[in-house]
């Protein structure tokens, strides 16, 4: 029956996949996705049918999974972490309204890369925080540093998503001088790169060397607010439990 499942496989490996995840794309008649996350899909669904478009064809992605659904297919689009958080969820819908459809709608929620890169890291979250893409293809640069600044001021743990690419190279380094502003140098920083993939890694610095830091669009930045210390290789944004010594 035509549907559109539009779901979240969250950072890459199987384990992270939630269990409703796995069951719609093992129900799906057709998974749509990026060529690199149909790739990454491929080898665990091995049987099913795939239709991939290169980055930056969403629309174009969006209105494939409308005509296959329209045809009767059960339709799984696809995108890494949550689908809801600069994934596929947004334009989707406004595919679906536009065209003036019918065809149902489900989205999946999955695990985005702030709560995996989180995990890798300790427990850097615990207290609010702010996700920011460094991203201008959608967002001005003003905009998003703009964003940065309210964050900074507002003493939001940070996490910086798209933190650099071949044509964006100086956004970080801006990004860090403007929370430099408000926090010190000495502020933790932790970054995640392919976290829930095989070859995961993590590093901690601080907040004076993220400058000079070496990232790229498979890195999560997640910088601490005033609060937040490393004890034992763990970031840890308290939250306020007054512990006794123990
Ligand atoms: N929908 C995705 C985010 C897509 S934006 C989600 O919810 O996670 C792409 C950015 O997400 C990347 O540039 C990177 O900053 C971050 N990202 C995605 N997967 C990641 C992973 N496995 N490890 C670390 N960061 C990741």
């Amino acid at each position: 029956m035509k549907r559109i499942d539009v779901i979240g496989f969250g950072p890459g490996n199987y384990e992270y996949m939630t269990i409703e995840a796995v069951q719609a794309i093992k129900a799906a008649d057709v998974i749509i996705g990026y060529s690199t996350y149909v790739e990454l899909l491929k080898k665990i669904f091995a049987e099913k049918r795939y239709l991939d478009t290169p980055m930056k064809r969403e629309v174009e992605r969006c209105k494939m999974a409308l005509e296959e659904a329209m045809k009767g297919q059960r339709v799984a689009l696809v995108s890494s972490g949550d689908s809801g958080i600069y994934g596929m969820a947004g334009i989707m819908l406004q595919v679906i309204e536009a065209a003036g459809s019918e065809v149902p709608v489900h989205i999946i929620a999955g695990v985005t890369a702030a709560s995996s890169g989180a995990a890798m890291l300790g427990a850097p979250l615990m207290n609010d925080f702010a996700v920011i893409s460094l991203s201008d293809l959608m967002t001005s640069y003003e905009q998003i540093m703009k964003r940065v600044r309210c964050a900074a001021e507002g003493d939001f743990v940070i996490c910086l998503y798209n933190p650099k690419s071949r044509k964006r190279q100086g956004h970080l380094a801006e990004a860090a001088d403007i929370i430099m502003e408000y926090r010190p140098a000495e502020t933790p920083v932790g970054l995640v790169h392919k976290a829930g993939r095989d070859d995961a890694c993590d590093e901690m610095m601080t907040l004076g060397e993220l400058k000079n830091a070496d990232v790229d669009m498979f890195t999560t930045v997640i910088i601490g607010n005033s609060m937040t210390y490393v004890r034992n290789g763990k970031m840890i944004t308290p939250r306020g439990y007054q512990l006794e010594e123990v």
